[in-house]
């Protein structure tokens, strides 16, 4: 007779474990199940070294993650001529990959940011600088975890550096500081964990389709760049400006941040997903009703004043007038200012403070 694994039962000893990964051993159909995303079942074959061939799997946790490694005696020939291909285990597909990000970042410690290294940021940054001392070391237990998490790529040779990681782990963790449990908040941004940093702008290769149908190529440079589930890219000549950019209000990681907030609930539109009771409201429909109320007319007379002041010469909105182009724009570039120059930002947009200060300052 056979039997397996129940699957929804599997996933309820997974919750009820708070695990990610469940090793069944000893059985006949060894594999690896994905569950759900980043839920994975590991099966070992069974122990039978006379058969042939032999089974004997063993799980192996290295750098690279979890390998089932077949135990099997070597067969083949102790040096080849040429092009030896050595059979060993497999490279890790994502998934484990991932899974191996998850599981490090939940067993092992985090290390604490040092203290020298988390003053250097706060003095690159004086948005960060003027907040209060409570809120200073909540963001750097913050931003300790979000490096714990994640993983920086430097491009074109750029070379990450433990300073620059954490310049922009703080500026990412900004939007987060008040949603009460770090883990809990920093899971807002659990669909990713690579961060691919370049040194300038980067250049992507765009196509569109006109009405007749004819495709279009050009190119368009990037400061950053937010990936639903994807990662972020960030252009580490803006980042490192950031500080000296508060006076306008412009900031490249809490831009791409914040559309990773909103494409929480899908495509990016210009409203992340909003907690319950929302601004006082008794069901998700008022609240998306209390949100658009104050963002349709912020955004209609912005791209009003944008055009007024590209077409006909009028004097140009302080904010960043990329905000003009699409609804998640505007609330991407109206969260940069929101964050890095709070006075201006209410001067310019009063209807928009309470509603930022609802989602960004209200506990879950
Ligand atoms: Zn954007």
């Amino acid at each position: 007779m056979y039997a397996d694994l129940d699957p929804a039962a599997t996933l309820a000893w997974l919750a009820a474990a708070h695990a990610t990964v469940l090793v069944h051993g000893h059985t006949h159909r060894p594999a690896q199940h994905v569950l759900a995303p980043g839920l994975t079942r590991e099966v070992l074959s069974d122990w039978d070294l006379a058969a042939r061939p032999p089974r004997a799997e063993v799980l192996r946790l290295t750098a690279r993650g979890l390998e089932r490694v077949a135990m099997a005696p070597h067969v083949g020939s102790s040096h080849c001529s040429q092009g030896c291909a050595r059979a060993g285990p497999a490279p890790m597909p994502h998934v484990l990959r991932k899974l191996w990000h998850q599981l490090r970042a939940t067993v092992a410690p985090v290390p604490a940011i040092s203290a020298t290294l988390w003053l250097e940021t706060l003095q690159r940054y004086p948005f960060l600088a003027a907040l209060p001392l409570h809120d200073q070391a909540k963001l750097r237990a913050l931003s300790a975890l979000f490096l714990h998490h994640k993983q920086f790529h430097g491009a074109h040779g750029l070379t990450v550096t433990d300073a620059m990681a954490i310049d922009i782990a703080a500026q990412a963790c900004l939007p987060l500081l008040h949603w009460g449990d770090a883990a809990a908040a920093l899971g807002w941004y659990d669909d990713f964990v690579g961060i691919v940093v370049h040194p300038g702008e980067a250049v992507a290769r765009r196509q569109t389709m006109d009405e007749a149908g004819v495709v279009h190529e050009h190119t368009e440079v990037l400061l950053g760049e937010a990936m639903e589930r994807g990662p972020v890219m960030l252009s580490w000549q803006h980042v490192a400006n950031a500080g000296h950019n508060t006076e306008r209000g412009t900031n490249v990681v809490v831009h791409e941040f914040v559309h990773k907030l909103d494409m929480r609930s899908g495509a990016p539109n210009g409203c992340p997903p909003l907690p319950a009771g929302f601004m006082g409201t008794r069901t998700a429909r008022a609240a998306h009703e209390a949100w658009w109320a104050a963002w349709e007319p912020a955004y209609a007379n912005f791209r009003e004043r944008v055009i007024m002041a590209q077409r006909f010469g009028a004097p140009p909105p302080w904010l960043d007038a990329y905000g003009a182009t699409a609804p998640a724009e505007f609330f991407a570039v109206a969260c940069e200012a929101y964050f890095v120059n709070r006075a201006q930002f209410a001067q310019e947009f009063p209807a928009l403070m309470p509603v930022l200060d609802a989602f960004f300052r209200q506990a879950p």
